[in-house]
C-alpha cells in the first residue's frame, strides 16, 4: 500500500470542507435534506453525514482524491431503486451519499452502430424515450426505473433477460473513476463489439455494487425494439409441467421467446384478491401454476404466424396433458397480474423475500423442497412464488401472519433466512439471483459465496481501494 495512504487521516469534517469548495453550494446537502437519500427500495434506512450532487466526471474524481486524503467513505448512490441497501449509507452518520443524479447526459447516439454513451445519473426511462424515436432500446426491462450508474452497479436483470441477457451482456464500455490518490478517469466507452485489446476491465465494475469505482457514464449496446409480439397465458398443472412448456417453447421459437415468467396459482389468487379490478384470464381452469409467455421479433409483419404456430404449439402440450388451458391477451391485460403480487402480497401479511437464482433444470424440484422445508420448520408461513422461471429466477415470498409477527424475532429470521438459502445452496443455486450483495445479503454471502472467490474479491477492493473510501458492501 502507498505510504502516503497509512497516514493520518484529517477526517469528515476536513472532507466536507474541501467538499464545500469543490462544488457549488446546492451540491452539498446536510440534515433533512439528506432525507431523500437515506433509503433504497428494501427496508434499510440509514444517515447520510451529507449528500454529493457533482455535475460531471471532474468533480466526481477531485472529490474521490479529497475522500482517499481525508479517509471519508461515499457511497454511490443511482435511482435508489435497489433491494439490498447498498447505496444506502449506514446507520453511524459517518458516510456521505454520493448520488449521481445531477448527470444525465446522453453524450453520444450512433444509430448506424446501434450505440448510446449515456451519464450515470439518467434513467432508464429516460435514455429509452430518447431511443424511441429511432426504433431502438436499451432491452432491460424491470418494473422500477434504475439510473444508468445503479443499472451497472447492480447488474439488472429484468423479464426480458431470457433473450437480451442482464445488463452486463448489453455493455460496451464504461467510464469509471477510482479510489486512488489521483481520483484516475477511466475511459473505456469506446461503443466497440470487437474489442481484445487487453483484459476486458469494464466488467470488474459490472454488479460490483458501487465497491470498485465510481461509474459516471455507460456505453450501451443498443437492440432493435420489437415489431411483433405475442402474449399469451396458459394454466399448468405444475413447475414439472411449466418446465416442460418452456422447453417446447424454445425448440418452436428459438431466441424468439422473449419471456417466460411463472407464478403459482396461490400467488395468482392473493394478487386478484387485492387488485379486483384485474381480470383473471382463465378462471374455469384449475392450475398448479401459470405461465406467461412472450414471444417477440424485431421483424414486422410476423404476428399471424407467431400466432399460428403458438396455437399449433398450445395444442400439442395440451394433448401432452402439459397445459389445462391457455389464453392469448394483450400484454397490458397481462403483466399486471405478475408486477402487482408484492403489493398484494403485503396488503395481506408481512413478506419475508428471497431473490434466489437455479439451474432452471432444478427449479421444479427446488419449489417442492422449499415448500416441504417451509411447512415443516415454519407452519405459520406460507410460501408464495412468481419470477423469471425462463432463466432461472425465482421470487419466492414467505409470508408471515401479522398474529404471528411478534414470535418472529430478527435472530428467529436470520435463522429461516439461512435455512432457505441453505437448501438454494443443495440444488446448485445463488442467493442473491438479481439484486446483489449490500447491508442486507452480507451475512449470506460470507456463510455461501465461495470462500476463494470472497479472498479474491477482498484483493481486489483493497488493490483498487486502498483508504477503504468507497461503497456500502466491503469485500475486504
Ligand atoms: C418494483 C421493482 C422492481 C424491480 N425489478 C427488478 C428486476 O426485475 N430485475 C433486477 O435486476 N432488479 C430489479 N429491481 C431492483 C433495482 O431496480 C435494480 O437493482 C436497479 O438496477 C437499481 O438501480 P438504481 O439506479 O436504483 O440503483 P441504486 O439503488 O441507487 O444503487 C444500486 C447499487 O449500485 C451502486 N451504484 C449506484 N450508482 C452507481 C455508480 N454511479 N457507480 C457505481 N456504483 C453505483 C450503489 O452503490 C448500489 O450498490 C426492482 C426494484 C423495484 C423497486
Amino acid at each position: 500500500m502507498d505510504a502516503a495512504l497509512l497516514a493520518p487521516a484529517a477526517g469528515l469534517d476536513a472532507f466536507l470542507a474541501e467538499a464545500a469548495a469543490l462544488l457549488p453550494p446546492d451540491a452539498l446537502l446536510y440534515g433533512d435534506a439528506c432525507a431523500p437519500y437515506q433509503a433504497d427500495a428494501s427496508s434499510c434506512r440509514g444517515q447520510a453525514a451529507a449528500v454529493l450532487l457533482p455535475s460531471d466526471a471532474a468533480a466526481v474524481s477531485a472529490l474521490l482524491r479529497a475522500a482517499v486524503r481525508h479517509r471519508a467513505r461515499l457511497v454511490p448512490q443511482g435511482n435508489l431503486s435497489g433491494l439490498v441497501g447498498g447505496a444506502v449509507p449506514d446507520g453511524s452518520g459517518r458516510q456521505v451519499a454520493l448520488s449521481l443524479a445531477r448527470m444525465r447526459r446522453l453524450r453520444a447516439f450512433d444509430p448506424l452502430n446501434r450505440s448510446a454513451v449515456s451519464e450515470a445519473g439518467m434513467p432508464l426511462s429516460e435514455l429509452n424515450r430518447q431511443l424511441e424515436p429511432h426504433g431502438l432500446w436499451l432491452p432491460i426491462d424491470v418494473g422500477s426505473d434504475p439510473a444508468v450508474g445503479g443499472l451497472v452497479g447492480a447488474n439488472t436483470g429484468g423479464s426480458r433477460l431470457l433473450r437480451h441477457g442482464d445488463v452486463r451482456r448489453n455493455l460496451l464500455g464504461l467510464e469509471v473513476v477510482l479510489a486512488d490518490e489521483q481520483g484516475s478517469v477511466l475511459d473505456l466507452t469506446a461503443p466497440l463489439r470487437k474489442n481484445n485489446a487487453g483484459i476486458d476491465l469494464k466488467q470488474l465494475f459490472v454488479g460490483s455494487g458501487g465497491a470498485l469505482g465510481v461509474v459516471t457514464a455507460a456505453s450501451w449496446d443498443l437492440k432493435r425494439r420489437d415489431a411483433s409480439t405475442l402474449t399469451l397465458f396458459a394454466a399448468l398443472p405444475g413447475r414439472e409441467a411449466a418446465l416442460a412448456m418452456l422447453d417446447a417453447c424454445e425448440q418452436r421459437f428459438g431466441e424468439m421467446l422473449s419471456a417466460f415468467e411463472v407464478m403459482g396459482a396461490p400467488a395468482l389468487a392473493v394478487t386478484l384478491r387485492h387488485f379486483p379490478a384485474l381480470r383473471h384470464p382463465l378462471a374455469d381452469s384449475p392450475a398448479g401454476c401459470y405461465a406467461l409467455v412472450e414471444i417477440a421479433s424485431a421483424m414486422p409483419g410476423l404476428d399471424a404466424l407467431l400466432r399460428e404456430q403458438a396455437e399449433s404449439l398450445l395444442a400439442g402440450l395440451h394433448e401432452r396433458g402439459l397445459i389445462a388451458d391457455a389464453a392469448f391477451a394483450r400484454p397490458e391485460a397481462l403483466w399486471p397480474l405478475r408486477d402487482s403480487l408484492p403489493l398484494a402480497l403485503a396488503a395481506e401479511g408481512l413478506p419475508l423475500s428471497f431473490d434466489v437464482g437455479l439451474p432452471r433444470s432444478r427449479l421444479p424440484a427446488f419449489h417442492a423442497a422449499a415448500e416441504r422445508w417451509l411447512t415443516g420448520e415454519h407452519p405459520e408461513l406460507r410460501l408464495y412464488d412468481f419470477g423469471h422461471f425462463g432463466d432461472g429466477g425465482c421470487h419466492l415470498i414467505a409470508l408471515l401472519p401479522r398474529e404471528h409477527a411478534a414470535a418472529y424475532s430478527p435472530a428467529k429470521l436470520a435463522v429461516l433466512k439461512s435455512g432457505l438459502y441453505r437448501l438454494v445452496a443443495e440444488y446448485g443455486g445463488s442467493f442473491s439471483a438479481e439484486h446483489g450483495v449490500g447491508p442486507l445479503n452480507a451475512a449470506f454471502y460470507r456463510k455461501f459465496a465461495d470462500a476463494g472467490a470472497q479472498r479474491l474479491a477482498a484483493g481486489l477492493q483493497r488493490l483498487l481501494d486502498p483508504a477503504a473510501a468507497l461503497g456500502r458492501h466491503r469485500y475486504d
